[in-house]
């Protein structure tokens, strides 16, 4: 049996932007516990080097950003939440300005700051706010810089989520998650009343690919074990972006 247990009112496995946004959404109501399975700076943010894709030039349109989505989807997309993502960019960036992330900036031709907006393939008008190449790096930074301050979060490293606990009552009710303790090599219960898996995906399923290797599909697996339905699997986002070395893993840590 497992020997320690305590109780959280949110657990959210997985410490990405998912992850860190939510809990600090969140935390001013709650008491938030985040797990992370290895350590923080394995997230896949830290990789995200380009940008976020946001309509805030003024001859753009959410209408364009939409189509432009579509478009690159090749027919594949849901158009609702194709349209939900691009209407709520915009909001979601300056949230993320409002917690201190910096994107660039250049003069406009009346010598007035704005946004730098670069133009990425796809997209027919200039939407990409990005910190020099290393966007990624400097929202998570950013986020779990705040995250650790908040009184309400705490973050458990090297906390591997096995399996999601289901009532006895209500087999449907999650309560709680069964987890690894790298350190303590013990198996560990969290007690919560609502459990947020936001883990990614299962980029790692691919032989060559830059993601990084906590992109096992853990929470996929933990939500299917529980009953949920799983769909479009084949839609995982993978990089496979380096050069083939003899004595290198294909991801560049
Ligand atoms: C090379 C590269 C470049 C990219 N460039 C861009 C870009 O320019 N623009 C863009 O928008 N996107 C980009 N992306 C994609 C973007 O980075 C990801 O979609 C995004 O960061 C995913 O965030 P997340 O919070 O969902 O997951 P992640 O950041 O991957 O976090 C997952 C978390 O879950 C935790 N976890 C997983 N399993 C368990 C478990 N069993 N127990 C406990 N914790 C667990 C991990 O420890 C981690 O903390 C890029 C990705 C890569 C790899």
């Amino acid at each position: 049996m497992p020997s320690t247990q305590y109780y959280t009112d949110i657990l959210i496995i997985g410490s990405g932007i998912a992850g860190l946004s939510l809990a600090l959404r969140l935390a001013p109501q709650y008491q938030i516990t985040i797990l992370i399975k290895t350590f923080q700076l394995k997230v896949h943010l830290n990789y995200a080097q380009c940008g976020i894709a946001a309509v805030f030039d003024q001859t753009d349109s959410i209408e364009a950003h939409v189509n432009d989505t579509l478009i690159a989807g090749a027919g594949l997309c849901d158009k609702k939440t194709v349209e939900f993502v691009a209407c709520n960019a915009r909001h979601s960036v300056q949230w993320l300005i409002n917690q201190g992330v910096l994107f660039d900036k250049e003069l406009n031709w009346a010598g007035k700051e704005q946004y730098h907006l670069a133009k990425e393939g796809g997209h027919s008008h200039r939407r990409i706010l990005h910190h020099a190449d290393a966007t990624g790096k400097q929202v998570e930074t950013t986020l779990v810089e705040k995250a650790i301050k908040h009184p309400n979060i705490t973050i458990k490293e090297q906390y591997n989520a096995i399996d999601l606990i289901r009532s006895d009552k209500d087999p449907a009710t999650i309560i709680g998650a069964y987890i690894w303790d790298l350190n303590q090599q013990q198996i560990v219960i969290c007690h919560a009343k609502v459990t947020v898996l936001a883990t990614e995906g299962a980029a790692k399923v691919y032989q060559y690919t830059t993601n990084p290797d906590i992109s096992s599909g853990d929470g996929i697996a933990m939500a299917w074990r529980t009953g949920c339905r799983v769909a479009n699997l084949e839609f995982n986002q993978f990089h496979p972006t380096c050069l083939y070395h003899p004595q290198k893993h294909a991801i560049f840590y």
